[in-house]
């Protein structure tokens, strides 16, 4: 079943073009990566998906599941099921991490039409997804964000992603200084929510975090387009040869 229809998207900020015609279709149990150079676009597609204020769609449309996506607020976006990881880079001094995630859990719930969680319901909701993600329960006590490592902002956005249970995941992994364990969470996060109902985008500047989530499609995106698709092998030929060897290749195709 199609999750994602993306046709011809072309988007800007200010004045300047920034997506030049992405095509991207996602079917429900796919995990699509989207690779390349810093600057081809990518967090730029992200934040046009999630309904990011700064971008002004220009042509083009998407449709997400049989709905008209561009007609819907960022927040309408999310109550539809589309979960976009840094939508809520924040840090609350004094607001318990606790607090904050049965907050957005029960916004995101109500809105769905579901009962929402009191404290004492949504602690063992959330301790049960801690849990399965080998979280450590401490972090629920802590202020949000507030002196998160990296690793740690990365693992409450997987724990966040784990709660509203998206239909569309994204997760932009903008920051390349990752440590290996946090990488690893976030591949745990990944592999554990995929399912056969739902779909991720993981956006990466890197191969390595490949090397623990399979992926169904690999997409290169240069200059706002989405100029190669391949498969999971495609991550190891760009790690071996580099963003350059795409153009030696074009070359050999014509
Ligand atoms: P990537 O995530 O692939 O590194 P981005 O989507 O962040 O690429 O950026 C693509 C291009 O768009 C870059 O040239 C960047 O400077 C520009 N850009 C992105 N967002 C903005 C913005 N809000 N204002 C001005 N320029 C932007
Ligand atoms: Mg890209
Ligand atoms: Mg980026």
């Amino acid at each position: 079943k199609t999750i994602l229809d993306v046709q011809n998207l072309h988007a800007n900020t200010q004045s300047t073009e920034i997506l030049k015609g992405i095509n991207l279709t996602v079917k429900s149990g796919e995990i699509h990566a989207i690779m390349g150079l810093n600057g081809s676009g990518k967090s730029t597609f992200a934040k046009v998906l999630a309904g990011h204020p700064d971008y002004t769609v220009t042509q083009g449309n998407i449709q997400f599941e049989q709905q008209d996506l561009l007609a819907l607020s960022p927040e309408e976006r999310a109550q539809a099921g589309i979960f976009l990881a840094f939508q809520y880079p924040i840090e609350i001094p004094g607001v318990a991490n606790s607090q904050f995630l049965r907050l957005a859990y029960n916004t995101i719930q109500s809105k769905r039409g579901n009962d929402e969680l009191d404290p004492l319901e949504f602690d063992d909701f959330v301790r049960e997804k801690m849990k399965l993600l080998e979280m450590n329960p401490d972090f629920l006590d802590r202020s949000v964000n507030e002196g998160f490592s990296g690793g740690e902002k990365k693992r409450n956005e997987i724990l966040q992603m784990a709660l509203l249970e998206p239909t569309l995941g994204i997760l932009d992994e903008t920051d390349s200084g990752l440590d290996i364990d946090a990488l690893k969470i976030v591949a745990k996060g990944v592999n554990h929510l995929s399912n056969a109902q739902n779909a991720m985008i993981l956006i990466t500047h890197y191969q390595r975090l490949l090397d623990h989530i399979v992926p169904d499609y690999v997409h290169v995106m240069e200059a706002g387009r989405i100029v190669k698709t391949g498969g999971k092998e495609l991550a190891l030929e760009l790690e071996k040869h580099g963003y350059d060897w795409l153009h030696d290749d074009r070359h050999n195709n014509v």
